[in-house]
């Protein structure tokens, strides 16, 4: 049998964390391939294909001859397409030299956090988060700090909070609205408010991750780059995967100060150059199109918000928010701690995962991964059948745990 040396490896990945989202979902896979019918709503994907129009693109680019290496930070016609969309949606001028383009958002943040972090700096997180920047974080050496809001405050960090979080190793704040994963959505008062704390530190940095704007179901969508003071601070990070659905094409970007972009760019050259040549010239139509590619998705997403909340409202014990954007809910929990049905009992919200995966065959991801150990994420990114079946089934195993 090999032996295993994994001890060997280095204390930087000895320390990283799978991605809970993506653990589930291959765990819902697992159990989907022993026959089990399982309902996987753990992974963060638009359950949509890409627009139809997007495809022709790319097809059309392959035949052009779209096949070959494109600049670092992505083609002119995209970075300059990317400009355009930020004007045209957020009020944002950006030359296309301050244009990243990246092999995802996920690589945007991590560019990012390569490109500012040095060992000890301090990394604010406005939790509950996004799964991955804590690891992002630790990978490049920074120390990630954990800055929470609870259900009761809609899951949104105050201007208070941030402040008192704020020490003189504090090199970069990450949040994302519309969130993931609460679906929460900063108001342009409660933005106004944190930049009055952001705007006295002028080495303090913004990642602002902007990838659901499109998914917005309430007041238009503002940036943080978009207030007086700080655009020199901000780096907005968006991307196609999401409002275009258009995951598997690993397209995402950033718009920031141009010596951070040029930083980012040298990070990705020494690692995984542009992104597909062909997917770059599909997003410049998506882009040109924009929110009105994914109105119809939007309107698909509200109505299973809504009935997705009814459902789980039924639910006893169970505390559900309001999201105003993306496709995920959060729910409180706490409730089941320490019930039991007699033979297991729940004792945290990854317990309360586990049971729901292996009882109900329902795949969800505990808040535990989200920097919340009280609540759990739904992706309401599944048709209506298979979320009202899925409801149904969690219910049916919780009423047993008294
Ligand atoms: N940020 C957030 C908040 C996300 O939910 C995701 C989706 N995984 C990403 C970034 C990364 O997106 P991608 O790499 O697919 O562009
Ligand atoms: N953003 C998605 C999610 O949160 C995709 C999975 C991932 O990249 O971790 O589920």
């Amino acid at each position: 049998m090999a032996v295993d040396k994994s001890n060997y490896l280095s204390s930087k990945l000895q320390n990283l964390e799978e991605s809970a989202t993506l653990r589930m979902t291959k765990l819902a896979r697992e159990l989907k391939g022993q026959g089990h019918d399982v309902i996987s709503l753990s992974i963060g994907e638009p359950d949509f294909d890409t627009p139809q129009f997007i495809k022709e693109a790319a097809k059309q680019a392959l035949d052009d001859g779209y096949t070959k290496y494109t600049p670092v930070n992505g083609l002119p016609e995209l970075r300059q397409a990317i400009c355009d969309k930020l004007l045209r949606d957020n009020g944002l001028e950006y030359t296309p030299e301050q244009i990243v383009v990246s092999n995802g958002a996920k690589q945007s943040i991590s560019n990012l956090a390569n490109a500012l972090l040095d060992p000890g700096d301090e990394v604010i997180i406005f939790t509950p988060y996004w799964v991955s920047y804590f690891d992002i974080v630790k990978l490049a050496g920074g120390v990630p700090i954990a800055v929470k809001a609870g259900i009761e405050n809609d899951y949104k960090v105050t201007a208070n909070q941030l402040q008192s979080a704020i020490t003189p190793k504090t090199k970069l704040v990450i949040f994302s609205s519309p969130c993931n994963p609460t679906g929460s959505v900063y108001t342009k008062e409660e933005l106004s408010e944190l930049v009055t704390v952001l705007d006295k530190y002028d080495s303090l940095f913004i990642a602002s991750d902007e990838i659901y704007e499109y998914i917005n179901f309430g007041e238009r969508h503002t940036s943080i780059a978009s207030f007086e003071g700080v655009k020199d601070q901000v780096v907005t990070i968006n991307g196609m995967s999401k409002g275009f659905a258009m995951t598997g094409w690993r397209i995402g970007y950033t718009a920031g100060p141009l010596w951070l972009a040029k930083a980012c760019t040298k990070v990705q050259g020494q690692v995984t150059s542009g992104a597909s040549a062909f997917g770059q010239k599909a997003a410049v139509e998506a882009l040109k199109a924009g929110a009105s590619a994914s109105q119809s998705m939007k309107e698909s997403y509200l109505r299973r918000k809504k009935l997705v909340q009814s459902l789980l409202a039924d639910i006893q014990g169970i505390k559900i928010n309001d999201p105003q954007g993306a496709f995920y809910i959060f729910p409180d929990i706490s409730y089941y701690f320490g019930k039991s049905n007699g033979s297991i009992t729940i004792n945290d919200a990854d317990d309360f995962a586990e049971i729901i995966l292996h009882r109900a065959h329902v795949a969800i991801v505990s808040g535990s991964a989200f920097g919340d150990p009280n609540s759990f994420r739904l992706s309401y990114a599944a048709s209506d059948d298979r979320l009202t079946e899925a409801i149904k089934r969690i219910k049916n195993v919780l009423k047993d745990f008294v």
